[in-house]
């Protein structure tokens, strides 16, 4: 391995993000980001995420930028809801203190790329095919915005999400579906333009799930709102479903909510044209694979998971952390070290997601799917 180590992160991410924020802060400046988007703004980057003390959070402090983050949190959005099919509220819990708070996943995007040394990230830049070199480095084959290119470098670092690039070089594992898939509706300004759905969301989240279909709202900054549409379908549903024609897509996601109450049919029946479908997939719960000094995976590449706990962007984040201070203290045991850290962690909070994911709308779920995380934490460590 050279000294300092040429370290390529592959995938930016919240995950790739942070670890490259972390290695720059410490003074390691041989990290590039590849990254497949055009530029930060290329793709919606999707809703909120509430930031966890002990994970998320954490790796903020590690990365210098708590404070920055803390400004745009919203505390207001940690309350939640459970309803009814009827609009009955099952359960509630206020939003107190500041220890979830939201951020909308583009102003986290934002916040950890100004803070990165201009030029860290090489937007429009796919890693194609990744080749091992006699002496432990890795070739990168990349297609840019200039076209294809090579790379080398000595500690390759997969944060390329569910469809990882890198993980082939580790395992043999790919991601298999879990039987549940969201449709992602919207509702711009909600307050003003749709004030029966905004009443019915209130603040935070608002979730209620029956059987195989479930709804779900989340406050965005800005005045929007987010709809997750929970359905548990065939892999093959979704290419039957008219995603592009919202009037249709509304009705087809209508029939699944017959006898539900008008307020909460209206949380689909009045979402914007904006509709996108997205099969939820997930990784073998506990995947390890054999340590390599020049290769390792974070975040969705090492433990795609379901988003039934909450944890995947915040335990993206917290390996990114913890990968940084294992090659800060010392480069040649890095993988190693993060590695048994990171798999017992994954694992218990896939482990959590998986039973979340399995329970929910069935009558017999924890009330929190982070429970099951708990619960599971030791059998994995
Ligand atoms: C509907 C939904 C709701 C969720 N809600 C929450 C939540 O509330 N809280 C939470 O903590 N988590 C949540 N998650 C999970 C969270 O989104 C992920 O765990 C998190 O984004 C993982 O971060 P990452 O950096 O590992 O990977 P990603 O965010 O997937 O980033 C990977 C990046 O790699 C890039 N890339 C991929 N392949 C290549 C390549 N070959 N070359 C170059 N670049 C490449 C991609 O473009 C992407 O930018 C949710 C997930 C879903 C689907």
């Amino acid at each position: 391995m050279t000294s300092p180590p040429r370290i390529a992160v592959v995938g930016g991410g919240p995950g790739g993000l942070t670890l490259a924020r972390v290695l720059q802060r410490h003074g390691i400046d041989h990290v590039t980001v590849l990254e497949q988007e055009d530029s930060a703004t290329a793709r919606d980057q999707g809703r909120s995420l509430d930031l966890h003390a002990g994970s998320g959070q954490d790796a903020l402090h590690a990365a210098g930028l708590y404070d920055t983050w803390a400004a745009l949190a919203r505390p207001e959005d940690q309350a939640g809801r459970r309803l009814t099919p009827d609009g009955t509220v099952l359960a509630e819990e206020p939003a107190e203190g500041f220890a979830n708070p939201e951020i909308d996943r583009g102003q986290l995007r934002g916040l950890l790329l100004d803070a990165l040394a201009p030029g860290t990230v090489r937007w429009g830049t796919r890693v194609e095919t990744l080749t091992p070199r006699p002496d432990g480095s890795h070739e990168l084959r990349v297609q840019g915005p200039d076209g294809p290119d090579v790379l080398v470098a000595d500690l390759v670092v997969g944060a390329d999400g569910a469809w990882s690039r890198v993980r082939p070089l580790l395992c043999d594992a790919r991601p298999s579906y879990t039987g549940v898939t969201f449709v992602e509706l919207f509702h711009t300004d909600v307050d003003r333009t749709r004030p029966t759905v905004a009443a019915l969301a209130g603040r935070g989240s608002t979730m209620c799930f029956d059987g195989d279909r479930g709804l779900a709202t989340q406050r965005l900054a800005a005045g929007n709102l987010g709809v997750y549409v929970s359905l548990r379908v065939d892999e093959a549903w979704v290419d039957g479903f008219p995603a592009d024609d919202p009037p249709a897509a509304r009705a087809a996601l209508l029939a699944w909510f017959d006898g539900w109450a008008p307020a909460l049919r209206d949380v689909v029946a009045l979402a914007d044209d904006a509709v996108v479908a997205r099969r939820l997939y997930a990784l073998p719960v506990g995947l390890r694979w054999p340590t390599h000094p020049g290769v390792t995976l974070l975040g969705d590449a090492a433990h795609l998971m379901s988003p039934f706990g909450g944890q995947g962007a915040n335990l993206a984040m917290l390996d990114a952390a913890d990968l940084a201070a294992a090659i800060l203290h010392d480069p040649a045991t890095a993988t190693a070290r993060y590695e048994a850290a990171m798999w017992p962690r994954g694992a218990a909070a896939a482990h959590g997601a998986a039973v979340g994911l399995a329970t929910v709308g069935r009558g017999d779920e924890a009330d929190d799917p982070r429970d099951a995380f708990l619960a599971a934490r030791e059998q994995y460590t």
